[in-house]
């Protein structure tokens, strides 16, 4: 028996149009459109103006606050223009960046360091200077999630491998490709958070990334407390709640972090932009992402600037089989539907998703059959239905009783529904309308 929570479902996984294909670099876009709010909490301060000549890597916009990341140009250029586009996230205040000079070098400085020497607080500098955050798609701002409160000691970082999402392979693709990378950036993690163990979950439809990570492991010189565990192949395994139980059964209390249990969660992808910002001193300006779907020409797994339009993308990748019906950045059941092209690449963009053909369109729902599908799959023991039919009625008192907070947005309800209901949505929905009536 593989290691797994309660719940959860088994959607077609389509890993196999991507899952062999090895990293390519996307040639340079001529334009980036790098939004100054791509993480969670506030957008960063701009840092340039208009006419400005910058190098790649160059910081455009300052953290602002305690919960906030740096930004970076992408490529060496000069900024054209400070405007708000459109953006996953909605128009955003971004640096447009016109491609000119050289990309021989960073603005800063690319010598490697013995990470082993830096104190703590030195590896978090780097960590926070280079901007990482969440490359797993919740975009949080990674220092700050290394720097638990005082009282909270963190015996565990989990690395998360599941990649649970159809589609996606950009974390299977990494932990195969650069195995002893993401290793190193484990340690330096650990170190950051003074934590002992580190344990690395990968579901076992993932067998070539195990084997390597395991590989990587056993080498001389690693120190004991890193282990790899194999999860069973389940949807939402990757939901950091869900992740904890399966690996270490330890089980996050409602309304609590993962911090609560000793635990900090970190996405493979985080761990190797780490790596790369504490080694190398490497701002986060570029990133890997999975483009598949049937239809584009060329799917694959791509290293991409951040700032890059899914136009330009899409265009590298040869354009269109068959126009798209629906639009996804990052996975299917997660991600969100994009409706321009023009839209760019984030930090937190795992994948793009170009999908046609039939059951792909958005269907018309219809009332609850009771049929208790969607409670039997909830990973988190909710109503979806009780909550679903009290949103629809405008009771949002009843929907509160139900406990909505405690909703991960896996969409593994709306996803069984026969009555195809959209169950997440109106989970969202709910949470908004409490959280307004709370202020
Ligand atoms: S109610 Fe929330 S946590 Fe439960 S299945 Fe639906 S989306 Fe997932
Ligand atoms: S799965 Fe859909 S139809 Fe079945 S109980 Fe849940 S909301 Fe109702």
């Amino acid at each position: 028996m593989f290691s797994r929570f309660g719940g959860g479902i088994h959607p077609p996984e389509h890993k196999s149009i991507t899952e062999e294909l090895k990293f390519v670099n996307l040639p340079i876009p001529h334009t980036c459109y790098i939004p100054l709010q791509q993480h969670v909490g506030a957008p960063a301060k701009l840092a340039v103006k208009a006419g400005d000549i910058v190098s790649e890597g160059q910081l455009i916009g300052r953290a602002d606050g305690m919960i906030s990341a740096n930004v970076h140009s992408s490529i060496p250029g000069k900024v054209a223009d400070i405007a708000v586009v459109p953006t996953v996230y909605g128009p955003q205040q971004s640096v447009i960046v016109e491609a000119e000079g050289t990309f021989s070098s960073s603005a800063m400085p690319h010598e490697t360091r013995d990470w082993t020497a830096l104190a703590r607080e030195e590896l978090l500098d780097r960590i926070r200077e280079a901007g990482i955050v969440g490359l797993g798609g919740a975009a949080f701002p990674s220092a700050v999630k290394l720097s638990p409160p005082p009282g909270k000691r963190i015996d565990t970082l989990v690395v998360n491998g599941a990649e649970c999402e159809p589609y996606l392979t950009v974390d299977d693709m990494l932990m195969k490709t650069f195995p002893d990378a993401v290793i190193e950036g484990t340690r330096i993690l650990m170190r950051a958070l003074g934590a002992a163990n580190a344990v690395i979950g990968i579901e076992s439809n993932k067998g070539a990334a195990i084997v390597s990570l395991k590989k990587s492991i056993a080498a001389p010189g690693i120190p004991d407390g890193i282990r790899v565990k194999k999860l069973a192949t389940r949807y939402p395994q990757g939901a950091e709640k869900q992740l904890i139980y399966s690996l270490l059964r330890r089980r996050v209390p409602s309304g609590g972090l993962p911090m609560d249990v000793g635990v900090v969660v970190h996405n493979v992808g985080t761990v190797h932009a780490v790596r790369e910002a504490v080694l190398y001193n490497r701002p986060l300006y570029t990133r890997y992402i999975t483009v598949s779907g049937n239809a584009i020409e060329r799917p694959g797994n791509y290293k991409v600037r951040i700032g890059m339009k899914i136009a330009d993308i899409v265009e590298e990748c040869g354009g269109f089989r068959e126009p798209p019906v629906r639009i996804v950045m990052g996975g299917p059941m997660c991600g969100q539907s994009v409706h321009s092209l023009d839209v760019p690449v984030v930090k937190g963009t795992s994948g793009l998703l170009f999908l046609a053909g039939k059951g792909v369109a958005a269907r018309e729902y219809s009332p609850c059959i009771r049929c208790g599908a969607c409670v039997s799959v909830c990973p988190a023991g909710l109503l979806p239905c009780d909550l679903g039919n009290a949103v629809e009625k405008g009771r949002i008192d009843l929907a509160e009783d139900l406990n909505p907070f405690d909703c991960i947005m896996c969409g593994s309800c709306s996803y069984v529904c026969p009555a195809h209901r959209p169950l997440s949505h109106f989970i969202k929905l709910a949470q908004q309308k409490i959280r307004a009536a709370r202020k």
